[in-house]
């Protein structure tokens, strides 16, 4: 927690459950990224957290955005960045999302299959277009699976009819994983886009850009790589593999953005057991899986707590949210324990939320407001 997000939550006491983030961390992660790879642009993947006073504050840094939807596109417009300054990477988009994107100026759009760069070419003629292939997403707690991307030799051919279709074939993108700890992940990532590289190469098709989208890990209940890690890792293996010639570089970070510039602020509604003797205190706090903690889902990602008791001895505890749905039970299997002398009314802070959290909050289930938000 920022030490100004501390004195807000001090002062101001906001009703729970909200988010609080602290903005000027946002532009500290931006340096030490732009630090860490002083060669790559940054494309901020919005939908982390696409919150105006976010998106104007990266604008102003000179930073570049990744939007996901023809919505995601204008928010970063209506903030001043300029329509050659997003790319739009979702590999699945409506027609009329592409048309509207392209008649507002934005000029890069990612695909991963033949009907969606057909897509591309019918409503964004002559646009950078960028193919996204599979990759390994061994070592990321919140993987992507096979949703996107397809294998190499099928973006070999897409690459070569892209430029047929009167695109311009301008790079090869991949995504690792969300909160990636392993820094191996991108370094086998380059060693593929490389030979697809040179496969097009032969073929005619001179790419110039590889992005190397998101996955930078944030720090939450267990220690993770640095970013100067992923940043030598990741220069390493594209000075391997591409020599003096190396082509442009792209990152798409959200999580290592926005993530520990926010702390969810929420209250202990209740604490019970199950049975007389039950070791383990069910927790249930005023904010759970809909309110916006939806990457608790298999306890993939396990956030840090803080009470007003830490320090002194705890037990084992469930922790769950207020809502009517058993599946609105965040940790039980992950061995959580809080302080025996939590009790209803408490305060608690989830740290380092400020990824993932607003955007995903339900709008009603229960009557539950979706969570408020405090930029600071
Ligand atoms: C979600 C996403 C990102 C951001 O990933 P993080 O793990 O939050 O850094 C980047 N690029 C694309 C295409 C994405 O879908």
């Amino acid at each position: 927690m920022t030490p100004k997000i501390a004195q807000y939550l001090r002062d101001s006491a906001p009703a729970t459950p909200c988010l609080v983030v602290d903005v000027d961390r946002v532009e500290e992660n931006y340096r030490r990224l732009t630090t860490a790879l002083p060669l790559a642009r940054v494309y901020y993947a919005v939908k982390a957290n696409p919150a105006a006073p976010i998106l104007e504050r990266l604008t102003g840094l000179g930073s570049s955005f990744d939007a996901a939807s023809w919505e995601e596109v204008q928010a970063c417009l209506a903030v001043g960045a300029r329509p050659e300054a997003i790319s739009y990477g979702n590999t699945i988009k409506k027609a009329s999302a592409i048309k509207a994107a392209y008649e507002a100026g934005v000029t890069m759009f990612a695909f991963d299959s033949e009907p969606e760069l057909l897509k591309i070419a019918k409503n964004a003629p002559g646009a950078r277009v960028y193919c996204r292939i599979l990759v390994e997403n061994k070592g990321a707690e919140w993987p992507l699976s096979r949703k996107f991307g397809c294998e190499l030799d099928m973006a070999r051919d897409l690459m070569v009819q892209a430029k047929e279709l009167g695109l311009d074939p301008y790079g090869i993108s991949f995504h690792v994983g969300s909160q990636q700890t392993s820094t191996g992940a991108y370094e086998g990532a380059i060693a593929r886009v490389a030979m697809l590289f040179t496969d097009l190469k032969e073929a005619g098709v001179k790419l110039r850009m590889v992005n190397l989208g998101g996955g930078y890990p944030v720090r939450y209940r267990q220690e993770v790589p640095g970013i100067d890690d992923f940043g030598m890792a990741i220069m390493g293996a594209m000075t391997r593999h591409f020599g003096n010639d190396l082509p442009e570089m792209l990152i798409e970070p959200g999580r290592f953005m926005v993530g520990d510039a926010g702390v969810v602020s929420a209250e202990v509604v209740l604490v019970s057991r199950k049975g007389k003797d039950d070791p383990v205190r069910w927790v249930y706090l005023d904010i759970g899986r809909f309110g916006g903690l939806a990457e608790t889902e298999g306890e993939a990602i396990k956030y840090a707590f803080q009470t007003p008791h830490d320090g002194m001895a705890d037990g084992p505890v469930t922790i769950a949210g207020p809502t009517c749905d058993s599946t609105d039970t965040l940790y039980e299997k992950s061995n959580y324990r809080l302080p025996l002398a939590l009790e209803c009314g408490d305060r608690v802070e989830l740290l380092s939320t400020g990824a993932y959290v607003t955007s995903y909050a339900s709008q009603n289930f229960n009557g539950f407001r979706p969570l408020a938000e405090h930029y600071i």
